[in-house]
């Protein structure tokens, strides 16, 4: 066989893997060990391999790169826990996405990108628990090392639609408030 020859098999055989409906690592595995072969082959003998050819092989080599990432992705999504990151992930996704296009793999990319933004909603709710609960603590915090009301009585912080104050904790008994310092507004946040 000829080494032309032999480039147009591995060449078929990326294309065929290319058109194929077959898993994101599958076709992978296909891409890798053609270009592999194909590589092999450049290093034997550069004489084959036009300009055009090679530009083919890089944009190969990028399809091959984008499906490790989304190998990689597809991993990682069952872990995610918040919405930041789902977005996160959705940008990612809808990048690989537009690089796969008429590709048949690309639907496996959107059905990944649709199973996400089908739980973004849930995670939405969930990251803002998790922000509700971390506020709550950082109260908390503050309260508990804020020095007693003048009654001796514990001191809690409140918050109305205005501001945040101190309060006794035996109001309405106890009326004696304080303002919360700018340095404590900072840390309990908005
Ligand atoms: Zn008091």
């Amino acid at each position: 066989m000829t080494a032309n020859s032999e480039i147009d098999g591995y060449f078929d055989k990326i294309s065929e893997g290319l058109e194929a409906t077959v898993s994101e690592v599958q076709l992978k595995e296909q891409l890798s060990v053609g270009l592999g072969a194909l590589r092999d082959l450049y290093r034997q003998e550069a004489i084959g391999f036009s300009d055009e050819l090679i530009e083919t092989l890089k944009a190969v080599r990028d399809i091959e790169m984008d499906l490790a990432e989304f190998i990689e992705i597809v991993d990682e999504l069952p872990l995610v826990n918040d919405s930041v990151e789902a977005i996160e992930y959705q940008i990612k996704l809808n990048h690989i996405a537009r690089s796969l296009e008429g590709l048949p793999v690309q639907q496996r990319v959107l059905r990944e990108l649709r199973g996400l933004r089908d739980r973004l909603p849930e995670l939405e709710k969930k990251s803002l628990e998790i922000e509700n609960l971390a506020k709550q603590q950082r109260f908390l915090n503050l309260e508990s090392k804020c020095e007693p009301c003048e009654c001796g009585a514990r001191r809690v912080i409140r918050e109305n639609i205005h501001r945040k104050f101190w309060r006794c904790e035996t109001y309405p008994k106890c009326l004696r408030a304080r303002s919360v310092t700018r340095e404590e507004t900072v840390y309990l946040g908005s």
